[in-house]
């Protein structure tokens, strides 16, 4: 059942597709937005839009027609086209009398507890001042490439939705959200309506599925409902294009599909688990089941260790098969722990010289995760 009683903060995302038209920015589409944003206002929900279109809007302005592949040139479209897409979005929430404020991130400012506290609290006064904040990623400083990015705005939203404790997240997107089958190619193809859990069987619908021409697609929209689930978050994939969508999800219609939030974790499993990470360690099967039983990882487990990473990131744990297991805050660096690695803690004084403690992390610095896209 589609239970909203608790929802007070709602992330809604829009992508690309839905705001193109041939000429340009679809700005009816833009101003429709707006208003049903006032309107859940209204209502008494605090709301957060998350918006792409920058790169689109600054390739047009720049005369391009086919998609910016080369990566400084979406940059530069980047920065040409957010003013473009805030100007639209301030426009059309000040004919509703609402006013807006731009929110540009990049992955780091995540991950980093320092900016994400400072993120959440300059949220929430925006939110408490009734202002709607626009985010988009910061294109211009983060690409995939060096691992700044969340890769997609639908991973981005989900993640926002997470960190600053969104009940609701709403991905608005061209089709009515998600079906068995493509529904374009198959008539037994059926929508459905609620997922208790987003497993690998339903992701293997998202193939299927008519999927957009942004970057995301169906699969990116699950993933990212996967994140909100575990932040006790809501998702519903919902078709942009049916008329006043927002008002009538929030006011209990069947509209698109709910995915149930599943359990809570703390702020710091979140943390660890949407943190990129900065390396891996290889365990043996005896070090997977001291861990599933709740012991600290001893040096004596570990058999491989790959990257470069400090003491305090996150890192990856992956089982000796390669499959990962967990994610986990290491206590030591990669350098110390390649030396350490499969000796017994007595050992450890000969090899690091006295003083350092045998466990590598505790039971709550590591979250067990069997996800490979986290
Ligand atoms: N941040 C990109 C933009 O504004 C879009 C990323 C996405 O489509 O997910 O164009």
């Amino acid at each position: 059942m589609r239970d909203f009683s608790r929802v007070r903060r709602i992330v809604v995302k829009v992508g690309t597709n839905l705001l193109s038209s041939g000429e340009g920015i679809d700005e009816g589409r833009v101003r429709d937005i707006c208003r049903q944003i006032a309107e859940l206002k209204n209502m008494g929900y605090q709301v957060i839009l998350v918006s792409s279109g920058a790169v689109g809007l600054g390739a047009r302005e720049l005369g391009h027609r086919n998609k910016v592949v080369h990566i400084p040139l979406r940059q530069a479209c980047a920065a040409i086209g957010q003013p473009i897409l805030m100007s639209h979005y301030r426009e059309a929430f000040r004919k509703e009398g609402v006013i807006t404020a731009q929110v540009l991130l990049t992955r780091n400012d995540l991950n980093n507890r320092k900016t994400y506290n400072n993120l959440r609290s300059s949220v929430s006064t925006l939110l408490s001042l009734g202002i709607v904040p626009v985010f988009n990623e910061n294109d211009v400083v983060s690409i995939a490439e060096i691992g700044t990015a969340f890769g997609d705005n639908d991973r981005m939203s989900a993640m926002v939705a997470s960190k600053i404790d969104a009940q609701l997240l709403v991905l608005l997107t061209d089709i009515d959200g998600l079906y068995t089958g493509n529904p374009k190619k198959d008539s037994s193809a059926v929508l459905l309506d609620e997922v208790d859990e987003v497993t690998d069987s339903i992701i293997a619908f998202a193939k299927g599925a008519g999927s957009t021409f942004s970057t995301g697609g169906m699969k990116t929209k699950l993933l990212a409902a996967r994140i909100a689930a575990m932040a006790d978050c809501a998702t519903i994939i919902a078709s942009g294009y049916s008329p006043d969508v927002l008002v009538r999800i929030l006011k209990g219609e069947r509209i698109g599909t709910y995915i149930h939030p599943s359990i809570r974790l703390t702020q710091r499993q979140r943390w660890i688990i949407n943190n990129s990470h900065s390396g891996a360690i290889v365990i043996d099967d005896g070090a997977v089941e001291a861990l599933e039983k709740r012991h600290s990882l001893l040096p004596s487990g570990v058999t491989g260790v790959s990257g470069a990473f400090e003491s305090g990131d996150v890192i990856q744990v992956r089982r000796q098969d390669g499959r990962l297991f967990a994610k986990a805050v290491t206590g030591y660096d990669s350098t110390s722990l390649a030396m350490m690695m499969g000796h017994r803690s007595s050992e450890l004084d000969g090899l690091l010289g006295e003083g350092h403690k045998d466990c590598i992390f505790r039971p709550e610095d590591m979250v067990v995760i069997d996800d490979s896209s986290l």
